[in-house]
């Protein structure tokens, strides 16, 4: 088995010195900036959407395979306060894959992108030994010098988080402990089609509010501990703060451990200088405050008496132990 994910990374990233000065960020931030242009800063990211570790061909339909792939790359532009301009495609399919259901994840996902003005512009095929394979390329842009990245959070700042978390997980945990019963993806639309938080990212770019920001794929305990290794903090969380998704049928809000480590959200996780005054909405969207930035490296959650615990990163990470 290799290093796990992140040890891997870490390692890739001591090998790839920079090149040359055009990498304003390279790896460790949700896309990479790149200065190709006088006036604007490129955005890059890439994510693979794997059968039988991003989605089961018995759970998810077609048209959700293909917006979650999408959304995984235009959730990183969002990260980035960036706006998406193209994408780019890599698929590898197994032999006995019925043409419906390539048409079916197909028109998902370009119908998602031209919601975003985004253009399908290239990509890749070839034949799977097994399983379906797709990885996203998405690029974008922001205007120089503001793309908004992870490494920039203060002591002092406060956190604070869109919309709710755990409700993509809630559909995971529905799915794999009662396997017979069938899952409704319209009663668990957070987990299915989950919606990138574009225009959220732009206007929190735009405004100047977030000082810091990475998107929630991984789980908030996971993503915050990114966001903080990168800027060389810690972090105050509070529980009760936590916004916790409702979701099934009936409708019943996710358990505090599903909010805390469940991956999938695609929510925008941001930082925001102590002066600045963020609005409790924007364009609908819920942001809640829910704690603040540290010069202590670990993350601490209080509960509802006031007692801190240290929060390990307990969300998404590939070849863990
Ligand atoms: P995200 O969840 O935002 O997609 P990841 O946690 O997957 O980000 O990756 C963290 C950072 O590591 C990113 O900057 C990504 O580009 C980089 N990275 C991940 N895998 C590799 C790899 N195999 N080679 C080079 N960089 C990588
Ligand atoms: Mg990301």
């Amino acid at each position: 088995m290799p290093l796990a994910e992140k040890a891997l990374i870490a390692q890739i990233r001591r090998m790839a010195k920079p090149a040359n000065s055009v990498i304003r960020t390279g790896i460790g931030d949700d896309c990479a900036v790149l200065r190709l242009l006088p006036a604007q800063e490129t955005l890059v990211t890439t994510d693979f959407t794997l059968e039988g570790i991003h989605f089961r061909r018995d759970w998810h339909p077609p048209e959700s395979v293909g917006h979650r792939c999408l959304t995984r790359g235009l959730s990183d532009i969002a990260a980035m306060g960036g706006e998406p301009v193209a994408a780019f495609l890599s698929l590898a399919l197994p032999r006995d894959l019925p043409q419906a259901w390539v048409g079916r994840f197909l028109r998902s996902l370009i119908s998602l992108a031209e919601k975003f003005g985004v253009t399908l512009a290239g990509g890749d095929t070839a034949e799977s030994p097994n399983g379906i394979l797709a990885d996203i390329i998405v690029v974008g842009k922001a205007p120089k010098g503001h793309a908004v990245l992870r490494s920039s959070a203060r002591p002092g700042d406060r956190i604070f988080v869109s919309g709710e978390l755990g409700g993509s997980a809630a559909a995971v945990l529905q799915m794999r402990t009662k396997p017979k019963k069938k899952v409704n993806p319209r009663d668990y639309r957070r987990h299915f089609y989950p919606e990138p938080q574009i225009e959220l990212g732009r206007i929190l770019r735009e405004k100047g509010l977030a000082s810091a920001m990475i998107d929630t794929s991984d789980g908030l305990s996971t993503d915050l501990a990114h966001l903080c290794e990168e800027s060389g903090m810690g972090a105050e969380l509070e529980s009760v703060l936590i916004p916790r998704a409702s979701v099934g049928k009936p409708a019943r809000e996710v358990d505090l451990d599903l909010a805390l480590h469940g991956g999938e959200d695609y929510e925008l996780l941001f930082t925001a200088r102590p002066g600045k005054r963020i609005p409790a909405q924007i364009g609908g969207v819920a942001l809640t405050h829910i704690g603040h930035v540290t010069r202590g490296r670990t993350v601490l959650l209080s509960n509802l008496k006031g007692v801190a615990y240290q929060l390990e990163p307990r969300g998404w990470e590939h070849f863990r132990r």
